[in-house]
C-alpha cells in the first residue's frame, strides 16, 4: 500500500478512545492493612496475613484512601456516591494469593464527572469521566531472577489504587496526552499520588477504535494495556489507529482484544482475547462493610479542597492582566505558586514579581537544574530586591548580577542594607553623576564634536561610559537626561 493511499484512508476515519487510568495513592499504609505502602523495599518486606491472603485474615479499610479518592472525584466534577461497596473480582494468578482482587464494580465511589483539557491550538475540550473506583493492587511476579523459577513479591499486594475511567471522548493522541498530563498534575497538586509514571504510580490502558468520519455508532475497540509514559500512550494510539485503518481498508474486521505495546518497536500485539465481565464472577465482598460517607464528612473534605490551578490562573489573569500561558505556568507549579504567595505581601508591584519569577528566576533555576523549593533566596528577600529595582534604587543589572547571588548565602532581613554594604545603591547625588559625565565628555572630545555636528548616535556611548564609571549605580535614564542637558 503506497503512503498516499494510507493518508487518504486515514482522513476518512476518526479515532475514538477512552482511557482507564490507574493511580497509586500515596498513603502510608495499604488499603486493607497496616502494612507499609511505600515503594522500594526488599521483596516481601511489607507483608502480613492480609497481604498474603491467608485464610481467615480480615481486611480493614484505610479511611485515608476514601478521602483521597473523594478529593480526586471532586476535582473531576464527579458525583460522590455516599453509599458504595467493594466487590471481589475473581481470577487465578500467582501474584494474587487470595484468588480475587478487591475492587468496585457496580458501585464506584465517584461517577459522572468531566475534565477540561487544553489543546495546543489554544482551545479547550471537555472529556467525560465515567467513574472512579477504588481497588487494591496485586503483587508482582519476577521472571528474570532465576533460570528455572519465577518469584513473587507481595509488597505491592494491597497498595491502594483508584481507577479513573473516561468516556470515549478522546479523538486524537494529542487529546489523550493532554488528558493524562492534566490528571498527573491534578493528583500531584491534590497530594493524592506522586503521579510518577516510571515507577508505575500512574498507569494507563488506552481503549481504541475507529469509525468512518460522520458515523455516530462506535466501532469495535482494542485495549492497549499498561502504558507507562505519556509518550507511549501517544505512540500506541497512533500505531493502533493506523493499524485499524489498514485492516478495515483491506476489508478486514477489528476483533475486540487486549494488546501489549512494545516500546522498542512502537507496535502493539495481542495479549489475550478480552475476558467477559462474567468470567470474573464479581460479587460484593462479605468481609467488608459498605462504605458510608456522611454529609458531614463530605462537607469537611469539600471545605479542605485547595483552589485548583485553573481557578488560580483565572484569578491571576484578571488581577494582573497577564496572559493565560503565563498564569498557567505560575498556577500549575505548586512550589512556584507558593513562593509567589510568600513574596506577595512584601512586593509593591505584583506584576514585577510575576515578571521576575517567570523570567530571571526561572532562567536561573533552569540553568542550574534547581527546584524553586531549594532556591536559597527567600521569597521576602526577592520581593525587597524587586522593590529596590522598581524604586530605581538599584539597577536591574546590579540586582540580577550582584545582589541576587549575594542574597543566596544570607539570612538577611533588610535587603537594602545589604545592597548598601555591597555599594550597589544608585547614587542619588546629581553632582556626583555630573562629575562622572564631565570626565567622560573630556575623554571623548572627538565624539563630542561629532555629536554636535549631528551624529546623535554617540549618545549611547556616553551613557554607557558613565554607567561603567558609576559601576551601574546610576539611573540610566537620568544619566541620559543629564548628558543631553550638558551637550546643549
Ligand atoms: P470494560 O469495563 O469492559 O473495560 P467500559 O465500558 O467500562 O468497559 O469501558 C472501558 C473504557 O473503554 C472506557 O474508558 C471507555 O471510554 C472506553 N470505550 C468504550 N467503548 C469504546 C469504543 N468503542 N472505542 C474506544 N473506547 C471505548
Ligand atoms: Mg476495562
Amino acid at each position: 500500500m503506497s503512503t498516499t493511499t494510507v493518508v487518504a484512508e486515514s482522513n476518512a476515519f476518526e479515532l475514538v478512545s477512552g482511557l482507564e487510568i490507574h493511580v497509586q495513592l500515596n498513603t502510608q499504609s495499604k488499603i486493607f492493612s497496616s502494612d507499609s505502602a511505600t515503594f522500594g523495599a526488599l521483596p516481601n518486606e511489607h507483608i502480613s496475613a492480609v497481604s498474603l491472603g491467608l485464610p481467615g485474615a480480615l481486611p480493614k479499610l484505610n479511611k485515608e484512601v476514601v478521602e483521597k479518592a473523594i478529593r480526586i472525584g471532586l476535582a473531576l466534577n464527579c458525583h460522590i456516591n455516599q453509599s458504595n461497596f467493594f466487590d471481589r473480582k475473581n481470577y487465578f494468578y500467582a501474584d494474587l494469593p487470595k484468588g480475587y482482587q478487591i475492587t468496585q464494580d457496580n458501585s464506584p465511589i465517584c461517577k459522572n464527572g468531566y475534565l477540561e483539557i487544553q489543546l495546543s491550538d489554544g482551545t479547550e475540550k471537555r472529556i467525560g469521566i465515567n467513574r472512579i473506583h477504588l481497588e487494591e493492587d496485586a503483587g508482582k511476579s519476577l521472571h528474570d531472577q532465576d533460570d528455572k523459577y519465577s518469584f513473587v513479591d507481595l509488597n505491592r499486594a494491597g497498595v491502594p489504587l483508584i481507577e479513573i475511567v473516561t468516556e470515549p471522548d478522546v479523538r486524537s493522541a494529542e487529546e489523550a496526552a493532554a488528558l493524562l498530563t492534566e490528571i498527573r498534575q491534578l493528583v500531584r497538586f491534590l497530594n493524592v499520588s506522586d503521579g510518577n509514571m516510571e515507577e508505575g504510580s500512574l498507569r494507563c490502558d488506552a481503549n481504541i477504535s475507529i469509525r468512518k468520519q460522520g458515523d455516530t455508532a462506535f466501532g469495535t475497540r482494542c485495549e492497549v494495556k499498561n502504558l507507562n509514559s505519556i509518550r507511549n500512550v501517544r505512540r500506541a494510539i497512533d500505531f493502533e489507529f493506523s493499524r485499524q485503518v489498514e485492516v478495515t481498508g483491506a476489508g478486514g474486521t477489528i476483533i475486540q482484544s487486549t494488546l501489549n505495546f512494545d516500546a522498542d518497536k512502537g507496535t502493539t500485539s495481542p495479549m489475550r482475547s478480552k475476558e467477559e465481565a462474567n468470567d470474573y464472577r464479581y460479587f460484593p465482598d462479605p468481609d467488608l462493610q459498605p462504605i458510608s460517607i456522611s454529609d458531614d464528612w463530605l462537607a469537611k473534605i469539600k471545605s479542605a479542597m485547595p483552589i485548583l490551578p485553573k481557578q488560580i490562573a483565572g484569578q491571576l489573569m484578571t488581577e494582573l492582566g497577564i496572559s493565560k500561558a503565563e498564569a498557567m505556568v505560575l498556577a500549575e507549579d505548586k512550589d512556584l505558586y507558593s513562593y509567589y504567595q510568600q513574596a506577595l505581601p512584601e512586593v509593591k508591584q505584583k506584576k514585577s514579581l510575576v515578571n521576575w519569577l517567570l523570567g530571571n528566576i526561572r532562567a536561573i533555576l533552569n540553568e542550574r537544574q534547581l527546584e524553586i523549593a531549594k532556591y536559597m533566596v527567600r521569597p521576602v528577600q526577592l520581593a525587597q530586591l524587586i522593590n529596590l529595582v522598581d524604586e530605581k534604587k538599584i539597577s536591574q543589572q546590579n540586582a540580577l548580577q550582584q545582589l541576587l547571588p549575594a542574597l543566596e548565602g544570607h539570612q538577611i532581613q533588610d535587603v537594602e542594607e545589604l545592597a548598601k554594604q555591597l555599594n550597589l545603591l544608585i547614587v542619588e547625588d546629581t553632582n556626583a553623576i555630573l562629575i562622572l559625565i564631565d570626565e567622560v565628555l573630556a575623554k571623548y572630545q572627538p565624539q563630542v564634536e561629532a555629536y554636535k555636528k549631528g551624529k546623535k548616535g554617540v549618545l549611547g556611548l556616553f551613557v554607557g561610559e558613565v554607567m561603567k564609571l558609576a559601576k551601574g549605580k546610576a539611573d540610566a535614564k537620568q544619566v541620559n537626561e543629564l548628558i543631553l542637558e550638558k551637550l546643549k
